[in-house]
């Protein structure tokens, strides 16, 4: 399998193996990273990987990708991330039946409560077995105002060749979310508040990624979400919860997704194309309805800080979608220099582009299956309190605005299985605002905000920044 930039000019670029770009975040001319074709999954493969367990059927999904790390070693890192203990299930993603034709996939038991485990363990044990091959250390450097950066670092520490530097802005994350992160007390993995807000946070991300000078001597890196491989490890659940729902693969099902950057469903985009019986790939955004805006009208329009809502499904708080460019370059017939040309170019230049007039627009809804419906703070206060009552079952925030959507979209004979992407204990002030009660905190996370915390608190400043960064690594 190799793998091309949604912006090769062509004949360029060569195409690369997984493990290149493994480590990689965008191609070098700006684009993301594909394969050159969708592997294609024919009906008795799919009966053959309906009575898998979930990380032998990882290990199926990815041999279709990974060509470049052999099969027995790749088999033992999807064993040792995806197991009962780390997930908290035998399914690792049991789907909960609310009534008939209605599901919930559970993605958020892992050891942060928020779907990125299911990807970033994986991107944990990959690191260090490839970084191990290679000889080679890494420093992931980021910035997090919650899920991302935990996720992040409960994939990475301990890991040996892998350190992580995560900025967050001091004092801004819910009490739970700094307690996960602050009370990792392992060597590799350092906390660094920064005096400021979650803008200040990712400009120092961006001036140290711009010094590549030190960049290089540090070889800094990120783990951000247009990463491939944290996109794959997300295609194997769409098959697991297809299974879940259906006994025979002639029923097709419906997946509705709770979406900010366009990750988690372009997953689901990439298990259709593979040939998954997927009806609909239904797009919830919350107020930040970039997706939502593209979907209904063909316009899409990046959003400046100033119309960047805060709401209350924060990890959905998004200005621009980044991993929407994968869809576009599939939705245009793959043309590399029209995509190069509306992302890095009219993008760029006016912040916005508009598809509307071009047939292939249409054929999103009609080829592609996809929907998209838009959720308030109000509607997800009313469908908390309204899957509470009526199923007895906790939603948090980023879940609701999925069942919100995805019950208006819902056909009948199709069952409609929505994304669960995080537990309600992460967003408890909203739960308690929607049903005048705290949300159950899972046992290994009883008396978290108690444990002892490591963090270092620092000004916005970048030249203190690097030199924390080098007397780490020194
Ligand atoms: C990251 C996140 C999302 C959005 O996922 P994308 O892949 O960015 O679309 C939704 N819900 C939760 C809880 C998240 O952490």
């Amino acid at each position: 399998m190799q793998y091309i930039s949604t912006r090769a000019t062509a004949g360029q670029a060569e195409p690369k193996r997984f493990c290149e770009i493994l480590l990689e975040g965008l191609a070098p001319d700006g684009g993301l990273y594909l394969p050159t074709q969708y592997p294609q999954v024919d009906s008795a493969t799919l009966t053959r990987w309906r009575s898998l367990p979930y990380a032998d059927l990882a290990f199926e999904v990815l041999s279709l990708y990974v060509d470049d790390i052999p099969a027995d070693d790749l088999r033992a890192l999807c064993r040792k991330t995806y197991t009962s203990v780390v997930f908290g299930s035998e399914a690792i993603v049991p789907l909960k039946r609310l009534e008939e034709g209605l599901y919930l996939e559970a993605l958020s038991n892992g050891p942060t409560l928020a779907f990125k485990d299911m990807a970033m363990q994986l991107l944990g044990n990959l690191f260090e077995y490839e970084l191990a091959r290679r000889g080679e250390t890494l420093n992931i450097f980021g910035a997090t105002s919650g899920d991302t950066g935990s996720a992040a670092e409960y994939a990475m520490r301990g890991k040996k060749g892998v350190r992580v530097f995560m900025t967050s802005p001091d004092g801004r994350m819910s009490p739970f979310q700094q307690a996960q992160m602050f009370s990792l007390l392992d060597d590799n993995i350092h906390n660094i508040a920064i005096r400021g807000v979650f803008d200040d946070c990712q400009d120092l991300v961006k001036a140290v990624s711009n010094d590549l000078a030190f960049k290089q001597r540090y070889k800094i890196g990120t783990v951000n979400s247009i990463n491939w491989a944290r996109l794959m490890a997300q295609v194997v659940y769409y098959f697991a919860g297809y299974f879940q729902a259906t006994t025979a693969n002639t029923e097709r099902v419906s997946f509705c997704v709770p979406s900010g950057n366009f990750g988690n469903v372009c997953a689901g985009h990439v298990a259709r194309m593979m040939g998954l019986p997927i009806e609909k790939l239904v797009v919830a955004t919350n107020e930040n309805d970039v997706l939502d805006e593209f979907f209904r009208t063909g316009v899409y329009r990046v959003r400046g800080t100033a119309d960047t809502h805060e709401t209350s499904s924060p990890s959905m708080d998004i200005s621009k979608a980044s991993n929407f460019e994968r869809f576009v370059f599939d939705l245009l017939g793959r043309d590399s220099a029209r995509v190069a040309d509306l992302f890095g170019t009219a993008l760029a230049r006016t912040g916005a582009f508009d598809l509307h007039a071009d047939p292939r627009f249409a054929q999103a809804a009609s080829h592609y299956g996809f929907v998209s419906g838009k959720s308030t703070h109000a509607d997800r206060i009313a469908t908390i309190r309204d899957i509470w009552q009526r199923y007895g079952v906790m939603v948090d925030t980023h879940t609701a605005d999925g069942l919100k959507v995805g019950q208006q979209v819902r056909q009948a004979g199709i069952p409609m299985l929505v994304l669960e992407t995080a537990l309600p204990i992460k967003f408890a002030s909203t739960i308690v605002e929607a049903l005048g009660r705290e949300p159950e905190r899972p046992a290994k996370f009883l008396g978290i905000e108690a444990l002892p915390k490591r963090v270092r608190v620092m000004d916005a400043d970048v030249n203190a920044l690097k030199a924390y960064i080098a007397s780490a690594c020194d």
